[in-house]
């Protein structure tokens, strides 16, 4: 059984169709998915480990519990993992972050690398991967690869979209590699996009097009 995990939440729902629509604006398709990515994030953390912390309230000592955010790295696939990024962020600032640039060649629809910058000590690190659309798995599968040679602690991906054969793709890579995502849609088309999908989620986050 693959490791997947469909945030069914129905906020998550609610914008993310109105985020598929394509007479949302720019403004309006990139604050939906800042808001879906605080939403994931707080999915895809959920068994982050906690340490206990003495504190003091305004009547005693205690302990509380505290997450170490410096621990976690979100790493953006560029350019479009940048709009999922940024939410996540707001909700976890002590996060490192690392970024690598892919884009898919029009012809073959591989992934070539451009660009490779990671936070140090990834060894003692837990990853998440972020990018919107988890398509014909090619970016994904040549992300967590160049990320799985520095030995992090964990890796997790979250994506907006999915497809079955974006699954299958990254999953005959990665087995181990859980995915969350919001959904999983019906197919990729010849030119790898996601149907019914919601279309170049680079131009929908700049307005690129
Ligand atoms: N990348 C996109 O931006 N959209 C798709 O549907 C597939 C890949």
């Amino acid at each position: 059984m693959r490791d997947v995990h469909v945030i069914q939440h129905p906020l998550v729902q609610h914008k993310l169709t109105l985020m598929r629509r394509k007479d949302a604006s720019t403004n309006s398709f990139r604050r939906l998915l800042n808001e879906l990515a605080m939403l994931m994030a707080y999915e895809v953390t959920r068994d982050m480990p906690l340490h206990e912390v003495e504190i003091e309230t305004p009547l005693e000592t205690m302990t509380g519990y505290a997450i170490d955010g410096k621990k976690l790295v979100l790493v953006s696939i560029l350019r479009a993992g940048t709009g999922i990024l940024d939410g996540m962020l707001s909700v976890v600032p002590g996060a490192r972050v690392g970024h690598i640039g892919l884009y898919r060649d029009h012809d073959t629809l591989e992934a070539v690398e451009y660009y490779f910058k990671m936070p140090q000590e990834m060894s003692e690190r837990d990853v998440i991967v972020v990018d919107p659309m988890l398509a014909t798995g090619n970016s994904a599968v040549a992300a967590v690869q160049r990320i799985k040679a520095l030995n992090p602690r964990s890796i997790k991906f979250v994506c907006l979209l999915t497809c079955p054969e974006g699954l299958k793709a990254f999953h005959d890579a990665h087995p181990e590699v859980p995915v969350f995502t919001a959904v999983v849609d019906r197919q990729l088309n010849a030119d790898g996009y996601i149907l019914p999908g919601l279309g170049d989620a680079g131009d929908r986050i700049f307005g690129t097009k």
